[in-house]
């Protein structure tokens, strides 16, 4: 499943968005990794289609779209050279499909800034410096193993050298990787490396909780951090971790409540959670029955068969064909026979590259 990375210099609201999340959490019994792994908080992704469909199926149960959100605390300046966290800090991060930074927006003297003052920008620089440090790092140990390996004559080693040294050229000057070309044969060379800052990255703005309506439009540091984020291709969110955590305490109704009186129609969580499957090309497939209605995460351009393996290789392996009706239309008809009369219920092969929203039956050979 889906697994955001947060990254930020300390004091500027890691710990507070995180602890909201892991409150606002799914059912811990789901994911018991959580209990044993501090750092992890799995959300549900809030999803309307999935309790209609709940209703129209009388299904005994829902499951919701998860994503885990890994707090990687303690990024401080040093820890590539493995200060703090160091190491274990890089290898948890690395396992991430995006990074998530937050930057500190909110202005409030009786809380520190390590480095001073608030300058977003700055911040951004400082934890890109870090994760290009590591990168270096990753990339160094790696071009002495080529070396050996492409004194022998193999082609390939030379190939993935070259690709390195271009990349190693981009972090020395403190930029990212995701800036250099590539090639298809040489971005898969350089994916087993897991390179930080070749990951979508997106930007928390964190501002002050009376500044959470207004702050998209007025807070100069927010547009700040939006401006460079334009560049970037990043998205940015602007939310209050303080007001995040205040939600967290609510349930259903109270939580609804209090995001009116904020003059908010969502959380910054959900806003969050919306902008990382924007970030990563994901969309959501629906299975539905009286057993279980459940949402399904797959990136844009996913095939049938390869939806179908999200539920279980054997139906991937086994795959004949999907019956497909799309949620809207499943919802005009009002149900699924009616869909099926109207001839909204399409038979879809191998090729079919899955939609967002699609209400899906795969027909496999075991
Ligand atoms: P971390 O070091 O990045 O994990 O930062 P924390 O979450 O521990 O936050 C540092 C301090 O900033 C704490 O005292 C928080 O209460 C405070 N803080 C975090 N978010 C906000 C916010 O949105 N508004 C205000 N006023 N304070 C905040």
């Amino acid at each position: 499943n889906l697994e955001v990375g947060i990254v930020g210099l300390p004091n500027v609201g890691k710990s507070t968005l995180f602890n909201a999340i892991t409150k606002a959490g799914a059912e811990a019994a789901n994911y018991p990794f959580c209990t044993i792994e501090p750092n992890i908080g799995v959300v549900d992704v809030p999803d309307v289609r999935l309790q209609v469909l709940h209703e129209m199926y009388n299904s005994k149960k829902t499951t919701p779209a998860s994503v885990r959100f890994v707090d990687i605390a303690g990024l401080v300046k040093g820890a590539a050279q493995g200060e703090g966290l160091g190491n274990k800090f890089l290898a948890h991060i690395r396992q991430v499909d995006a990074v998530a930074q937050v930057v500190r927006c909110f202005v409030d003297s009786n809380i520190t800034h390590v480095e001073g003052s608030i300058d977003p920008l700055r911040d951004i620089e400082i934890i890109n410096t870090e994760l290009c440090l590591a990168d270096l790092e990753t990339l160094d140990k790696r071009l002495d193993r080529l070396a050996k390996i492409a004194r022998s004559g193999n082609k390939d080693a030379k190939v993935e050298e070259n690709v390195l040294l271009r990349i190693k050229e981009v972090l020395q000057e403190a930029q990212p990787a995701r800036r250099v070309e590539m090639t298809e044969e040489e971005v898969t060379m350089v994916r087993e490396l897991h390179l930080l800052t070749l990951k979508p990255t997106l930007f928390i703005a964190n501002v002050a909780e009376d500044e959470v309506v207004t702050a998209e439009t007025e807070n100069e540091y927010v547009q700040k951090v939006k401006q460079y984020a334009t560049e970037e291709g990043a998205e940015v969110v602007v939310i209050s971790a303080k007001v995040e955590s205040e939600i967290a305490e609510l349930d259903g109704d109270d939580a609804k409540m209090f995001l009116e009186e904020l003059g908010l129609e969502e959380s910054g969580l959900t806003k969050l959670i919306k902008a990382s499957f924007k970030l990563l090309g994901l969309l959501t497939f629906m299975t539905s029955g009286p057993d279980e209605c459940r949402a399904w995460t797959i990136t844009q351009g996913t095939k049938a068969p390869q939806a179908a393996g999200k539920i279980h290789t054997d139906i991937e392996r086994g795959f004949i064909r999907a019956e497909i009706v799309s949620y809207d239309d499943l919802i005009a008809a009002g149900s699924n026979a009616a869909a099926r009369e109207k001839g909204q219920v399409r038979l879809e092969g191998k090729e079919y590259v899955m939609q967002d929203g699609d209400v899906t039956y795969f027909r496999f050979n075991v």
